[in-house]
């Protein structure tokens, strides 16, 4: 059974209690899986009116020239300017991140929010996507595997940006302070802490009674389960 939060914080005089997952394209349903194990209500978000009550979106991997259409087409990246103004959190996983960059190696950029230059599919096509073991102290309680899909790779942040995870030559995963960027999926694995993190970012609480960064009771439903993309 879900539990909802009790303790909504107040965002210019509207009380927000739900975390949006835009839905227009790519995985969705794995970003409220993951919330709604954490007590936290996943709204799917597809138009106006959706945004309202939302402490956080999360802008969900997926193909990010498809959504960067859509979000024109529906005038929905004007709303996310609007609530993000108003002080909605945004968590931009993989083509959520490149949506959010405000500078894309040889394209344009699309919501420009996030001082950030990120590059597409930057370690080849689909088949070289992979998982590899990782660990961020202060935001993940042990290390797990983090899933790359056709992955971009950040490459340079601004000032206001800190570094949450550098690998290789690549950053994999930053933030400001109203947003992070993930270039790899936590919702395609059973790990709740980016969850957590991005849940107490839009000032809300996550569930407490699993601490581990592992969820036992995930199982995978989505297509990875058929990749060879390897463990980590
Ligand atoms: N390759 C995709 C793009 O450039 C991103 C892939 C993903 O979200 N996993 O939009």
């Amino acid at each position: 059974m879900m539990m909802m939060n009790s303790e909504s914080p107040e965002l210019n005089g509207a009380i927000t209690s739900a975390i949006g997952v835009l839905d227009l394209q790519g995985g969705v349903s794995e970003h409220i899986d993951h919330l709604e194990r954490l007590g936290i209500r996943g709204i799917r978000v597809k138009k106006a009116d959706d945004f309202q009550n939302l402490a956080g979106l999360i802008l969900p991997g997926g193909e990010s020239t498809c959504m960067s259409r859509l979000l024109s087409i529906f005038n929905l990246d004007e709303m996310i300017e609007r609530h993000f103004r108003r002080g909605m959190k945004i968590w931009g996983t993989c083509a959520g991140a490149i949506l959010l960059a405000s500078s894309v190696v040889g394209e344009s950029p699309c919501l420009r929010l996030i001082d950030i230059e990120i590059e597409r599919n930057s370690f080849g096509s689909q088949m070289d996507s992979f998982t590899r073991k990782a660990h961020i102290p202060g935001m993940m309680s042990e290390a797990a595997s983090l899933t790359f899909i056709r992955a971009p790779k950040i490459k340079k942040v601004g000032p206001d940006v800190s570094i949450l995870l550098q690998i290789d030559d690549y950053i994999a995963a930053a933030e400001s302070p109203e947003i992070l960027v993930t270039i790899f999926h936590p919702e395609l694995t059973g790990c709740l802490d980016f969850h957590r993190y991005f849940t107490r970012k839009c000032h809300l609480k996550p569930r407490n009674e699993l601490k581990t960064t592992i969820d036992p009771s995930w199982n995978n439903t989505s297509w990875t389960r058929l990749a060879r993309i390897g463990r980590g």
